[in-house]
């Protein structure tokens, strides 16, 4: 075991602060990371203050990890030390069931999936996440990186890129049809930077005039201010495709209307309280509700090979870690843009 330096919360009214804690040793296909950076998903504060219930504590969030490979396991096959390496929200599944078999991890059929923080290993022991020195991960758990990208705005990737990237993929965007995406944050961004780069129509929903040209600057052809309910109503029936990254409770059924026949609404975001889904507007155009829950690891390879072609990182604002609290509170404002990212030299 090594003691490693990170930030945690115990309880789920407490602050995230300094905490120590210890990290297996490498084993024979492991890989240990020096972390660099870690992004701030909203998924570390609803689980830091136990939105979605059943949190551990203490819990050291963060799973968009970036950094250097400091050791491998004997096993190792596809890093060597000195390597870059990233971590998502996995870091292991059962790897033998049909989803598993299939790349879909994140849909394991024995609900075996250990994420990579809040979540216990098969032998009781907590996982801990990216706001820390140093992290030991399974290679098969563990993506590369390209080196042609700016390492700290790569980090987003691991999580708010995959999830949007993986539902795009399976209702399969195409160039010229109509895609809207609905919040402007870690995952509405990317969203968006997606959407634009399949060629497709973008719309961006927001609900902060202030980030009108910045949504037009990541790639939306049109902008939509969702406090104007006339707005919205011009736009009955037009849209392929929409994709929901709101982290808080809202009306859905006023999306469904902007769905064309057989279109498709994707939510990502994952609000604590339910939605209140009507019936007549999924019946009448036969259109359809999902959701859809990050990526496999093969998809989050693919979808990082993708950013490294394409250019695509996240816009990021770097924060020393004895900020995350202050960050926690401007991503409650909607004012982050468009994701924190944690510099874990200053830990
Ligand atoms: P974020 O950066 O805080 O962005 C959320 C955006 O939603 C805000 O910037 C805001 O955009 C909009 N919003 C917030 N409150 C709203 C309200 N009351 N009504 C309408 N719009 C509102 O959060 P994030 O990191 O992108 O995460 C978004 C959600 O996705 C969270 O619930 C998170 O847990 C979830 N998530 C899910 C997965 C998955 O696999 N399904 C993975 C990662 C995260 P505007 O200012 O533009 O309105
Ligand atoms: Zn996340
Ligand atoms: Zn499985």
């Amino acid at each position: 075991m090594t003691v490693t330096k990170g930030y945690a919360a115990q309880s789920k009214t407490s602050p995230v602060t300094p905490f120590e804690f210890e990290r297996r040793e490498p084993g024979t296909t492991d890989v240990q990371i020096e972390i660099l950076f870690c992004g701030v998903c909203h998924s570390d504060l609803h689980q830091v203050r136990d939105e979605w219930g059943g949190s551990i504590y203490p819990m050291v969030p963060g799973h968009e990890i970036v950094g250097r490979v400091a050791a491998v396991g004997s096993g190792v096959t596809k890093f060597a030390v000195g390597d870059l390496a990233g971590v998502g929200c996995m870091v292991d599944s059962c790897r033998e069931c049909e989803s598993c078999g299939l790349g879909l991890e994140q849909y394991c059929d024995q609900n075996q999936i250990v994420f990579t923080y809040n979540s216990r290993f098969p032998d009781g022991t907590p996982s801990y996440g990216g706001y820390s020195k140093s992290i030991v991960v399974d290679e098969a758990f563990t993506l590369k990186i390209s080196p042609k990208l700016d390492l700290a705005a790569t980090a987003p990737l691991l999580c708010a890129g995959i999830t949007t990237y993986s539902p795009m993929k399976h209702w399969n965007v195409q160039p010229g049809q109509k895609v809207g995406v609905i919040g402007l944050g870690g995952l509405g961004h990317m969203a968006l930077k997606f959407a634009h780069a399949f060629g497709a129509h973008v719309t961006q929903f927001t609900t902060s005039p202030g980030k009108e040209d910045d949504a037009r600057r990541l790639g939306a052809d049109e902008v939509v201010l969702t406090r104007d309910p006339e707005a919205l109503k011009a736009l009955a029936g037009t849209f392929h495709f929409i994709i929901d990254t709101v982290s808080a409770p809202h009306d859905l059924n006023t999306y469904l209307n902007l769905l064309k026949r057989d279109g498709s609404m994707v939510l990502v975001g994952l609000p604590e309280d339910p939605a209140k889904v009507e019936a007549f507007p999924l019946a009448g155009k036969r259109r359809s509700l999902a959701g859809s829950n990050i990526g496999g690891i093969a998809e989050t390879q693919e979808m990082l090979d993708f950013c490294a072609e394409h250019g695509i990182v996240s816009d990021i604002e770097m924060t020393p870690i004895s900020q995350v609290n202050e960050a926690y509170e401007r991503m409650l404002k909607n004012d982050v843009k468009y994701r924190f990212v944690i510099d874990m030299a200053t830990l």
